[in-house]
């Protein structure tokens, strides 16, 4: 079955809403007082200061209020993230707060599961029935039977709830999905994780290369600053895309690499590098460790080899080897943010973390900065978690000895019942569409059918939704308080979430429904204040920090440390031998190569096309498809096919037209954008606009 998040929930009769009726919360969740700020002269006649959720970067705002509605949103210019300016889905916020199709009842399916038919219920009756569902799970199966995927910063009070109740089964499509290939690599290499925001000095760089990434496109706020800013210094771009992306339009060279070979690539690189000495032996000589095996491992990977592989010819591959190392140490490979390709994706990662090595930029000025953290002890006062029993059998740790966090499509198959040794039997989702989210839709299907209880908190219909036994509506981000944000980061920082409006219909803040349903599960203690506006009131204390002033600014930097080696930082490397390991004891020790080599990917069948997928600068995956001011700017996706295949095929710019995967699943229709921007061996397409 297809459905799709344009479809409305259809809600039967039964007990009507009222919620805030019910419970008597609906005026005591937001502490809104006089203005927050002064209006910095737009048509506000207050202005509130918070962060942003359309994606999970977290940017300063502005919301800008007008007689109780928020007008528009700006981003805060004391922000370190923001810096006074959004991308697009940042000032889209309002097509999210006023989004017609918002769930602002509680809701309980009343047929079969999936098939989208719900009751209003009062918030009691929904978080009653929660309350017993956990319980009887916890009964017949154990705590760890429960799990719960997680997208978004209010996660974290879900997180602290299922903590108590007794489960550490936790995943994010996030990891697997995303960066977690990345993290593991550079883990491995340098001893910590690039992390998030990622800790690249794009802005001081004088060459950034980027393989397998869109800046631009992808539109994280603080990068695509960073890179115009660069280009602005005079700073160059290396960009290998089999598309030419917006950065391409930019960049001195394009490499348009045949999709799946970069590690190819890297490692020609790499060896043109270490061949005509162009690297840091400096840097190499007191940080490092490996150097030598390195060389004898690329010592055939020229690039001739990688020619034959790639599609880029040696002189272009020597020319651009070169033209990087030429400018290192402020020469930097960007590491990518969605690394989940084709399967040895820690190994490319690796190949690019060990050429970041070569050229000396990590903990340099144009390289990667060392980022700190501001100081913000947690509240404290709370029992220590039950321990939870690992589940068994889970992908990460077996399969991925290196992955320090569970699988999300690992969780879903443990789902599906007699995979694994015990089985997934409940899921609590916060705000991931796993349908959208998770690869092999049919067994995510598959599993949601077998599981004895779904339970999901968001703020708009989603298909998870849909395929969900009750749905608990969140106020959006703009209605509520949400924890501290104090991410690494050059400018350490503390942040604040706060509510701007009052939570629209019954909607309820992630804080208050986890509080409440930890009541009920007798896990009170681990919540032991009376509201988040007490929680951050404590917390801030704690660190010397008030609430009222950090309401007024929304933000509050730290003292600045030194970031780079240039700054007066003596870096430091949490891996075994404390260097950087070009050479990896710890995957040898695993059984899996320690350096990385080049797989070649599986061949597309005849007259078919590899396919390309990335961002649409106004939408975040599947969450901004129904934002009606995002979709003003775009609100369908499209198929790139190079023009003179589509001549020969007989399509035409855009005509609608159906896609097929080599696995019979057949979608669409999608309109065709007929390009000379692609090889003519792929596809591309935005991801998160759904299904039809
Ligand atoms: Fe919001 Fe854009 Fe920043 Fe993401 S990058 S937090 S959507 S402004």
């Amino acid at each position: 079955m297809s459905l799709s998040r344009r479809q409305f929930i259809k809600i039967g009769g039964g007990a009507a809403g009222g919620a805030a009726r019910a419970t008597g919360l609906g005026s005591e969740v937001v502490g809104l007082g006089p203005p927050k700020s002064r209006d910095p002269g737009t048509q506000g006649d207050r202005v509130v200061p918070s962060f942003c959720e359309l994606c999970f970067w977290k940017c300063g705002i502005l919301a800008h209020v007008r007689d109780g509605r928020v007008t528009k949103i700006t981003g805060n210019p004391a922000h370190p993230l923001s810096r006074g300016r959004l991308c697009p889905r940042g000032t889209g916020g309002t097509g999210l707060l006023y989004d017609p199709d918002r769930i602002l009842s509680p809701l309980i399916r009343s047929e079969e599961r999936g098939e989208q038919v719900f009751r209003k219920v009062s918030w009691d009756a929904a978080l009653d029935e929660v309350a017993e569902r956990l319980q009887a799970l916890k009964k017949e199966h154990g705590p760890e039977a429960l799990a719960l995927f997680s997208h978004g910063y209010g996660g974290s009070w879900f997180k602290t709830l299922v903590h108590a109740y007794g489960t550490g089964t936790i995943a994010a499509p996030s990891y697997a999905q995303c960066r977690g290939a990345r993290e593991v690599a550079f883990q491995l290499t340098y001893g910590s994780p690039v992390g998030s925001p990622e800790t690249t000095d794009a802005r001081n760089a004088r060459v950034l290369t980027l393989i397998g990434a869109h800046l631009g496109e992808n539109m994280h706020n603080t990068q695509v600053q960073e890179l115009a800013e660069m280009i602005d210094k005079g700073g160059e771009l290396v960009v290998v895309d089999p598309r030419y992306s917006v950065a391409a339009g930019k960049a001195r060279y394009w490499l348009p690499i045949k999709p799946g070979t970069d590690t190819a690539l890297l490692l020609a690189w790499i060896h043109v590098i270490l061949k005509e000495g162009l690297y840091d032996a400096e840097y190499l000589a007191k940080y490092a460790i490996g150097l030598d095996e390195l060389k004898a491992h690329v010592a055939d990977r020229g690039p001739h080899w990688a020619w034959t592989r790639t599609g880029i010819e040696p002189e272009t591959i020597v020319e651009t080897a070169r033209f990087i190392a030429g400018a290192r140490p402020a020469s930097l490979v960007h590491p990518g943010r969605r690394t989940s390709w084709y399967g040895d994706d820690t190994q490319r990662s690796r190949a690019i973390a060990i050429l970041n090595a070569l050229l000396g930029s990590w903990a340099r000025d144009g390289g990667f900065y060392v980022p700190a953290t501001m100081a913000l002890p947690s509240l404290g006062g709370t029992p220590p978690f039950p321990h939870a029993e690992p589940m068994p059998d889970m992908p990460a740790g077996v399969v991925y000895p290196f992955a320090d966090k569970a699988l999300a499509h690992g969780l879903r198959d443990a789902s599906i019942p007699g995979t694994y040794e015990r089985d997934v039997k409940g899921w609590f989702v916060y705000g991931t569409n796993l349908l959208g989210a998770l690869p092999q839709r049919e067994r995510t299907i598959e599993a949601l059918k077998a599981l004895d209880t779904v339970i999901t908190v968001d703020v708009l219909p989603a298909e998870i939704t849909g395929w969900s036994d009750i749905v608990l509506p969140e106020a959006t981000y703009l209605e509520r308080y949400d924890d501290l944000h104090n991410p690494p980061f050059r400018e350490p920082y503390v942040a604040l979430r706060q509510p701007v409006v009052e939570p629209l219909g019954g909607s309820k803040p992630g804080w208050w429904i986890a509080k409440e349903l930890g009541e009920r599960l007798g896990l009170g203690a681990w919540f032991p204040w009376t509201d988040a506006e007490d929680y951050l009131r404590r917390r801030l204390d704690l660190a010397g920090l008030d609430l009222d002033e950090l309401a007024v600014t929304g933000v509050v930097e730290g003292p600045r440390e030194p970031t780079t080696i240039e700054e007066g930082l003596e870096p430091s490397f949490a891996t075994p031998s404390g260097k950087i390991e070009l050479y990896s004891q710890q995957m040898a020790d695993a059984g899996i190569p320690p350096l990385p080599d080049y797989t070649a990917p599986e061949e597309p069948p005849p007259g078919s096309f590899r396919l390309l997928f990335g961002r649409a600068p106004t939408h975040t995956f599947s969450r901004t498809a129904n934002n009606r001011r995002l979709g003003e700017i775009r609100d369908s996706n499209e198929l790139w096919l190079n023009a003179q295949v589509a001549r020969e095929l007989g399509l035409v710019d855009g005509e609608d037209v159906m896609v097929e995967n080599d696995a019979g699943v057949r979608e669409g229709p999608v309109r065709l954008k007929a390009t000379q921007r692609i090889r003519p061996d792929c596809v591309y397409l935005a991801h998160g606009f759904g299904t039809k």
